[in-house]
């Protein structure tokens, strides 16, 4: 597997961290991008898209070159998809991770190996490639996943709301330092969170409550204090919860938050947002809170900063870190990203409480893997046999732009494009 190279003079020296309102989002700088080579185009024209393209194109040369097929007025869900693929094609080379380096570019091997590629409701996809339902480390499938998974705990937790009950919102955080590794933090997490939810004095707070479960999530950032891994939970109650009965679970998991934390030889979790609590106001709100669905930030993300509020430092998603490597080639960022992937590998990313599902009658569960690999379906617009496709694969951004071309023009569309590249043309679907 190609390694980036520790090599001084092209590591960026290590990023000072801006505050997260400063930072530029993924997708403003694909746009940014994509508007300076808009520009450059139209002093040379025809020179991007057939240029030569260097065999060992390294990742942050490839971040401008996927640009320029994005188009400056392209709409958010283009430019998403766009940095999407961008990011998992890093991926292709320099994940650690074999089904993520196999992800959307080697074939399932059904139908003689062919891609087609098929669109529905006007978006277009391939089907007949691998996908590796990580929702961890997958820039691709870790939105279906997590819209899935958002759609679902929305429409669980409107229907409690409008039976005249109760969704709380809490988020439990520690103190950690920079250098800290990830891994052992998420099992002292997730242990917590166990301790928390049982023995006597909890059971006591859950009946007094009307507690029926909890629906908890993983999720972590990572900036000038290291990695800060913190869990999301929904805690579902009978009834309306007043202030009294809020001050008491607060007071109850407060209490034994702190105690287990520092019971593990970590210092003592803010007395305030270790453990923060609030009533959910919409069940939009519910989903969004444990399941992430734009980039990873959400005003749950901004609760869960709730400790690192000095102003020291901002913190960045594991997929901006990764972002980050796309465009500067940063060695570190690099690291950070393979210590990611490993740690979080095979831990459940959303957890539902035993028998909430059946309570809230929110039907089977599917794993993550049945969520990314389901076959949305459509109409089948073009056939790309396995050769072609292997071609297609070595262009960076291609497949996102043969996607858009697919939506606006159809075949012929993809066949322009494909013919700039020197590529055989795709087959219409009734071959
Ligand atoms: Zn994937």
């Amino acid at each position: 597997m190609p390694k980036v190279q520790h090599d001084p003079a092209r590591v960026i020296a290590r990023h000072t961290l801006t505050s997260p309102g400063a930072r530029e989002t993924t997708e403003a700088r694909a746009r940014k991008s994509s508007l300076a080579i808009a520009s450059s185009r139209r002093a040379a024209p025809g020179a991007v898209g057939a240029e030569a393209r260097p065999e060992a194109a390294r990742p942050w040369h490839i971040a401008k070159h996927v640009s320029a097929y994005l188009d400056p007025g392209a709409d958010t869900r283009l430019t998403r998809r766009h940095v999407r693929y961008a990011q998992r094609a890093v991926l292709w080379r320099e994940s650690r991770l074999q089904r993520v380096r196999h992800c959307g570019r080697v074939t399932t091997g059904g139908d003689g190996g062919n891609v087609v590629t098929k669109i529905a409701e006007g978006v277009a996809h391939f089907s007949g490639l691998q996908s590796c339902g990580s929702v961890w480390a997958c820039p691709v499938c870790n939105p279906k996943i997590n819209n899935h998974r958002a759609g679902e705990i929305s429409a669980a937790a409107a229907r409690w709301d409008r039976a005249g009950n109760t969704v709380l919102m809490v988020t439990f955080t520690f103190p950690h330092d920079l250098g800290m590794r990830l891994a052992p933090l998420l099992v002292l997490l997730a242990d917590g969170f166990r301790a928390v939810i049982s023995g006597r004095p909890w059971r006591r707070v859950r009946d007094d409550l009307g507690i029926v479960g909890s629906i908890r999530s993983v999720e972590t950032t990572h900036g000038g204090s290291g990695w800060h891994p913190h869990a999301h939970v929904l805690i579902f109650a009978k009834g309306a919860t007043d202030p009294a009965g809020i001050a008491q679970l607060a007071a109850y998991m407060r209490g034994r938050w702190a105690k287990w934390i520092t019971g593990q030889g970590y210092r003592m979790p803010h007395g305030i947002h270790g453990v923060d609590i609030g009533i959910c106001r919409s069940a939009q709100e519910a989903g969004n809170y444990v399941a992430k669905t734009h980039d990873g930030r959400s005003v749950g993300n901004e609760i869960a900063r709730g400790d690192m509020k000095q102003g020291r430092s901002g913190s960045r998603t594991p997929f901006e870190i990764l972002d980050d490597f796309r465009w500067t080639g940063n060695a570190e960022d690099l690291d950070l990203w393979h210590e990611y992937e490993t740690a979080t590998k095979g831990h459940q990313a959303i957890t539902w409480s035993r028998g909430l599902r059946e309570i809230l009658a929110a039907g089977p569960e599917l794993t993550d893997e049945e969520v990314a690999a389901e076959e949305v379906g459509g109409a089948p617009v073009a056939v790309i046999t396995a050769p072609v496709w292997r071609q297609i694969t070595a262009v960076p951004g291609l497949d996102a732009a043969l996607l858009a071309e697919a939506e606006t023009s159809g075949l012929a569309g993809m066949n322009a494009l494909l013919a700039r590249h020197g590529i055989s043309p795709a087959l219409p679907p009734d071959r």
